[in-house]
């Protein structure tokens, strides 16, 4: 690239310069911006990752496609300082980022960033410090008089050292199941010893996909073929593998799997957070023999590293992770799945708001790869999808090895009495007493932490709000304090009203897990009960440890919200109560009897999945509700019909678009004086209505005042487009935050 130019004497002179590149970098930036090609080195291939200077700072970013724009002249660009030594970006990677950015109206820095949020992995890996076992240290352990000479913590410690090898000082406490402490004493007493190692750690063995599954019955066998026959013909589909809960689809996309795997292929599993337990890597170990990588909150920040890395590389040959595994750099990619497809906690709610499934399938497309949507309870939008034949549908319509589904009944509540402070009905403490008799396990289901959802005052009415959002505080007995399960405010629970100061008069409304728990003690005392809920359980593998106590049996009585719902197979258990099943139906959700469904569906589909049969009883005060009768009666299609023609009526998604604009500001008149300014510039196009603005249900979060409106727009209509150029018309303050979520899944 040249420059012509003239000296002061008027003499044309021509400098030279190296190329212009467009670089991203991961902040929330409107486009790339331009850089010179280091000199001196070979101009880096688009997708390259470098190190380039940002004002005082120096950030990480990537080459991206296209020559530098217009922007500044080149004797004002600054060089790329550095190619980073990690591989590059691959194409389809780049335009997955760029099609996720236009689609979610985010900066695509911000989507970038999602794909190198562990910039470490971008470096080699530092050298690191791990402890050793030394002569003396085996001399020890292998003594014959090693038990009176070590301590047990010691022994476990040295042991763990043997038989996994060398690790870090805080990994290997945590192998042993110890405080560090040990290690410490190991080391200085000469038993251990620390070192230094530098490099990629060693890869896990690869899966080994020739091992046979188990024989498959007819049904599955009928579905894993399909899907194989997907991943052996390339190329872009989306396969719905729709069973009943304990159908086996598990299995059934094991298959699937195998055949990417012995294809040479990568293989992406998402899976809702909360599912991703050692249930399901214990059977994916059981069949392929080793682990999968993980990608999750619950993982360290060392873990992701080597992830990332390693994914990158093409070692890791397949993951299994929340939402987020889906910006994985994968350079292979041949498979991915979705499984628990319909699960509303695949919705991003913030940064850059998307639908992890509906990006999956985006990737699968670009990618040109078959993708498969799992569920027992499609999504309605998948269900259309199917309908319009753009998505496959395989069935598995039978339970694995002749289980039956259970046996639903509605408990009609209205018929009931039930004293005051307790919320199990007759019929349900009935059955449940059979069920302990029987030597069986139940499942008691509300979607409600905490002991009771409001506190009041007996004496004054007062009742206890979080001084941050538009929320009650929500006692939770355990910890003694009154939490907002918005903000996660927390308060000691007061001994007087902080109002009227009566002692003693305050009061705990309605039912929470916790209340629960104290109910089934009351009523049965000798039933063992655990409590599963998230607040109380630290990550997936506590979750995991609680559902291996309930497989052996270790409880009679299992109380949880939703997270007891995914996934779990407890053989014994054969009694799920629904505590209240019409939680989830209020409020102004679209999608809020949908919903109920589907997670209603779930926690049945937990009962009787073994030999014995089940029964479940779901508690309502509405039960001539189509959605409680569609439960009632097995009858989803008709459910299924219903909703999709309420919605097509409505013109609301699938039928139509939606997407929510929040408006949000420290004080309550910037929030308003935005508000009113986008109201004004609102566009005016057919097939695009705006509604609002209006004070979001929780007006205040966080201490920020929100505002909504709500965009609907007809099937067709370029809706972002219209809200690119309607934002891009309105300046607001630095102090007010425009928040777009396309394809809302909350309206709080
Ligand atoms: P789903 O995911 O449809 O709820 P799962 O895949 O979890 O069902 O299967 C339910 C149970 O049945 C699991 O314990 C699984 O191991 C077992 N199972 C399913 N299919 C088979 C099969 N073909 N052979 C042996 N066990 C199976
Ligand atoms: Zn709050």
């Amino acid at each position: 690239m040249a420059d012509v130019a003239a000296n002061s004497a008027g003499e044309e002179i021509v400098r030279t310069y190296p190329a212009r590149l467009r670089v991203m970098l991961p902040l929330p930036l409107a486009e790339p911006l331009d850089y010179l090609a280091p000199e001196g080195i070979a101009t880096p291939e688009p997708g390259s990752f470098v190190r380039v200077a940002l004002g005082s700072r120096q950030v990480f970013g990537v080459v991206w496609e296209g020559e530098g724009g217009e922007g500044l002249p080149l004797d004002r660009l600054k060089s790329i300082l550095e190619i980073l030594p990690a591989p590059p970006l691959r194409p389809e990677m780049r335009r997955f980022i760029d099609r996720v950015a236009t689609y979610t109206l985010s900066p695509p820095g911000m989507v970038l960033k999602m794909a190198m949020s562990i910039e470490e992995a971008l470096l080699p890996r530092a050298p690191r410090r791990v402890c050793v076992m030394t002569a003396d240290g085996l001399t020890a352990l292998e003594s014959a008089d090693a038990e009176t000479k070590l301590t047990a913590a010691r022994r476990r410690v040295l042991q763990a050292l043997r038989d996994e090898g060398a690790c870090a000082a805080t990994e290997l406490a945590r192998r042993a199941g110890c405080t560090a402490g040990v290690v410490r004493g190991l080391i200085a007493g000469g038993l251990v010893a620390e070192d230094f190692v530098s490099g990629e750690p060693a890869a896990e063995p690869a899966p080994d996909w020739r091992a046979d599954g188990p024989a498959l019955s007819c049904d599955q066998e009928r579905a894993a073929e399909r899907l194989v026959a997907r991943v052996h013909e390339a190329g872009f589909s989306v396969t719905v593998l729709d069973g009943v809960t304990g159908s086996g689809k598990t299995e059934t996309y094991f298959a699937a799997i195998a055949a990417a795997l012995a294809a040479g292929r990568q293989v992406l599993v998402l899976l809702p957070e909360i599912a991703l337990g050692a249930q399901w890597l214990e059977r994916f170990k059981r069949r392929f023999g080793t682990l999968p990588a993980e990608w999750h909150s619950d993982i360290s920040q060392s873990a992701r590293r080597d992830t990332w890395r390693a994914v990158a590389s093409g070692k890791t040959r397949i993951v299994v992770g929340a939402r987020s595994a889906l910006f994985l750099p994968f350079p292979e990619l041949g498979l991915i799945i979705v499984d628990e497809e319909h699960d509303a906690s695949y919705k991003q709610e913030d940064g850059v708001c998307y639908q992890a499934r509906d990006m999956a399938v985006l990737r699968a497309s670009i990618a040109e790869i078959p993708i498969v949507l799992v569920s027992a309870t499609p999504s309605l939008e998948t269900v259309v999808n199917v309908a319009r034949g753009r998505y496959e549908r395989v069935h598995l319509p039978r339970r694995h090895a002749e289980a039956s589904l259970p046996a639903i009944e509605l408990v009609d509540m209205r018929g009931h009495r039930v004293e005051s402070g307790r919320f199990l009905s007759p019929p349900l403490v009935v059955a449940l007493g059979k069920t302990l008799d029987a030597g069986e396990q139940a499942l008691l289901f509300l979607n409600r932490r905490g002991y009771a959802p409001l506190t009041l005052c007996r004496a004054c009415g007062h009742r206890f709000q979080c001084p941050n959002c538009t929320a009650w505080l929500v006692e939770h007995r355990f910890t003694a304090r009154l939490v907002c399960h918005h903000c996660g405010y927390t308060a000691p629970l007061p001994a007087l009203c902080p109002e009227c100061l009566a002692t003693g008069a305050l009061v705990p409304c309605g039912p929470g897990v916790e209340r629960l728990q104290e109910e089934v003690a009351a009523r049965f005392p000798e039933a063992r009960t655990g409590l599963m809920v998230s607040d109380l359980l630290q990550g997936p593998r506590a979750a995991a440890e609680l559902a291996q106590a309930m497989v052996e049996h270790r409880y009679d009585v299992l109380i949880g919200t939703q997270i007891v719902a995914k996934g779990h197979h407890f053989p014994m258990l054969t009694l799920v109560g629904v505590v209240d099943a019409d939680l989830g139906l209020v409020g102004g959700d679209l999608r809020a009897t949908e919903r109920t469904y589907q997670l209603l569906q779930q926690v049945a589909g937990r009962a009787g999945r073994a030999e014995r049969p089940g029964r479940v009883l779901i508690q309502t005060y509405m039960p001539e509700q189509p959605v409680m009768r569609a439960l009632g009666a097995g009858d989803r299609d008709r459910f299924l019909e219903a909703e999709a023609a309420a919605r097509r009526d409505a013109g609301l998604p699938p039928f139509g678009r939606l997407a929510a604009l929040i408006v949000s500001a420290g004080d309550a008149e910037a929030a308003d004086f935005a508000t009113r300014a986008l109201a004004r510039a609102a566009p005016q196009l057919p097939g695009i209505a705006v509604l609002g603005p209006a004070a979001a249900p929780l007006a205040i979060l966080r201490g920020r005042h929100r505002r909504r409106f709500l965009v609907k727009a007809e099937r067709g209509t370029n809706l972002q487009a219209a809200l690119r150029d309607w934002l891009g018309r309105v300046r607001v303050a630095g102090s007010v935050r425009v928040q777009v979520d396309i394809d809302p899944y909350s309206f709080l």
